[in-house]
């Protein structure tokens, strides 16, 4: 399984300044691919790294934020090809995809195969991965939920944004690779996790590997590598800071799981695609 970072960026000036992507992430067993959380800008992200939007198979959205939903219109139709190839799934909360103001338009469904409403517990098993909603997590009254995804013998968890609640490590507990959205450094009365919250996270969870990231501007320049160290330090547990276009790279051989990680070149560097 390969997780590729098109995007690090958390708070309001790190999105919107593209001081980081905001692109989200994706997953990819085999053929397959997912694309978690399309931000601002994940097309061109893609399009930077030389995969072409009509290979994606299923968009999933944590939540209706922009930050992690701004693309979502525009991918679908890069999907589609504006409704000539129809086919592909979008997984989202109810609240992103109903009511007043959905996120995602009515009007491009139709091109899509499939739309499901993710609820507390929803899974879907779908070309051998298996995505599963793990807990509503506590975020600004919006519907959230993280991720487990599990495929090819390798489990991966995704702490969503949200406020940090007892427990919440716990039902990560297995996983080889955590990503956690510490926006903050330090705890804020908010409901979004700081590099503090993660600390319990991490003990709880013991994931082989910790990635943080979703970063505001206090994460950024030294920090990021020091909050890093700093959970290393307190739990035991391996930690990175993600980059864009940080890829990992899992796969099991009998009872070990392998880790790799490394960063894709990018093969249109301007984000502008194909031969003319
Ligand atoms: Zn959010
Ligand atoms: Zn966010």
């Amino acid at each position: 399984m390969r997780i590729l970072f098109l995007g690090t960026a958390g708070g309001r000036r790190v999105t919107f300044k593209q001081m980081r992507a905001s692109g989200g992430f994706l997953v990819e067993s085999g053929p397959w691919r997912v694309h978690v959380d399309p931000g601002p800008g994940a097309l061109v992200r893609l399009i930077q790294c030389g995969i072409d939007p009509g290979t994606i198979e299923a968009i999933l959205l944590t939540h209706r934020h922009l930050d992690h939903s701004g693309d979502v219109n525009t991918l679908v139709e890069a999907r589609t090809m504006g409704g000539w190839t129809k086919g592909g799934s979008l997984f989202a909360p109810k609240d992103a995809l109903e009511g007043e103001d959905p996120v995602v338009f009515r009007y491009h469904r139709k091109n899509l195969d499939r739309v499901e409403v993710i609820t507390s517990g929803w899974e879907v098993t779908w070309n051998g991965l298996v995505f599963r909603a793990v807990w509503p997590h506590l975020h600004h009254g919006v519907e959230t939920y993280g991720l487990i995804i599990e495929g090819e013998g390798v489990r991966v968890g995704y702490v969503a944004d949200g406020r940090q609640e007892d427990g919440l490590g716990e039902l990560y507990k297995g996983v080889d690779l955590l990503i956690v959205n510490t926006t903050f450094r330090r705890p804020r009365d908010m409901d979004h996790l700081s590099v503090e919250d993660a600390v319990p996270i991490l003990a709880q969870a013991r994931p082989r590997l910790a990635i943080i990231t979703h970063f505001s501007m206090e994460m950024l320049g030294k920090v990021v590598m020091e909050s890093a160290a700093y959970l290393e330090e307190k739990t035991g547990v391996e930690t990175l800071p993600a980059r864009d276009f940080m890829e990992i790279v899992l796969h099991r051989h009998g009872n070990e799981v392998f880790i790799e990680e490394a960063t894709v070149e990018l093969v249109h560097p301007l984000g502008l695609g194909g031969e003319v």
